[in-house]
């Protein structure tokens, strides 16, 4: 996937990925503590721009914070990464990824002592869940795995060691024959997919999960944002799986996902298992605006030239 003479911004140094290394004793390789983020970046007719930069950048750190990690790049540094690192690799559209990680200075479960180091890196992403997911929908299972408890690991953070829990539910998804996981909190509601929001649509209205146990995703606030222009109720409530079973449609969202049709869970058809009207709007006007053909919206790109 990463082509090793791309550049990598490492710690304000521009790198190729061959030499942007790092130590096997590197704290967050033993431990996970860490935190990320994920970012498009989009062709539009005045050159690529990267989708929301600034809501990505705010949640980076506030990830950082929740893991009492100080940042040690500010906005306007990070920013200029982010934008650079698709403009120096000569790509149109781009997978952009930062990431936050404690060196080698100090091993032990405390961190203390250890420094903190950020990578920004960027490669070519297609569609996340394959090249059918977003047309033909996807299959998905309830996972056997919970969603965190927020007092065993805060989920409004992008923690690199929350996606271990992440990784156990789309291996036992894929396992079973299906393409992903939905998550449910530890009382039982449901809580995201394995790196997506969800959402369902019943009688001509968007309902997501109400629950502590997700990420605040962009993509999600950004389909609220169309749904509602689009004059479409949009309410947060607790969902159990069988409001899902029973739901007209059901979609998943997330930078990587961007708007995936679900079309079956748990080997019960949704609707007529075709993705619904609803969601196929709702793909429209999310691919218009990333690609800078919602004039309504232009702010939410940032040039990266
Ligand atoms: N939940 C999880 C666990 C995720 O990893 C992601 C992807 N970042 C999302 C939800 C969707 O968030 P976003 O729309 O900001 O990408």
């Amino acid at each position: 996937m990463q082509d090793r003479n791309s550049l990598i911004w490492l710690d304000g140094q521009w790198l190729p990925a061959s030499e942007a290394k790092v130590s096997v004793l590197t704290h967050t390789l033993h431990y996970g503590y860490g935190c990320f983020e994920g970012i498009r970046a989009y062709e539009t007719a005045s050159g690529p721009a990267l989708f929301r930069l600034p809501e990505h950048l705010r949640r980076l750190e506030d990830s950082a914070r929740i893991l009492a990690i100080d940042m040690p790049f500010d906005r306007a540094t990070l920013t200029a990464a982010c934008r650079e690192v698709v403009a120096r690799n000569g790509l149109n559209s781009a997978y952009v990824r930062p990431l936050v990680f404690l060196g080698d200075e100090k091993l032990g479960v405390d961190p203390a002592g250890a420094k903190t180091h950020v990578i920004v890196a960027a490669w070519p992403w297609g569609a996340y869940l394959g090249g059918e997911a977003l047309q033909a929908g996807i299959r998905v299972r309830v996972s056997s795995y919970a969603r965190h408890h927020p007092n065993v690991q805060m989920c409004r953070a992008k923690a690199i060691s929350a996606y271990a829990n992440s990784i156990l539910s789309v291996r036992e998804a894929r396992r079973d024959g299906y393409d992903e996981a939905i998550l449910l909190d530890t009382e039982g509601y449901v809580a995201e997919g394995s790196s997506e929001n969800l959402f369902i649509v019943r009688d001509g209205e968007l309902l997501e999960p109400e629950t502590t146990s997700a990420l605040d995703g962009i993509t999600r606030r950004t389909v609220v944002t169309l749904a509602r222009e689009a004059g479409l109720s949009v309410r947060a409530k607790r969902l159990t799986r069988d409001e899902v079973y029973c739901a007209d449609e059901v979609f998943f969202t997330g930078t990587a996902a961007e708007i995936t049709p679900v079309v079956e869970v748990d080997a019960r058809r949704i609707g007529d298992g075709q993705p619904g009207p609803t969601t196929r709007r709702l793909q429209q006007a999310y691919f218009a605006a990333v690609r800078g053909e919602d004039a309504q919206h232009g702010d939410w790109l940032t040039p990266a030239t």
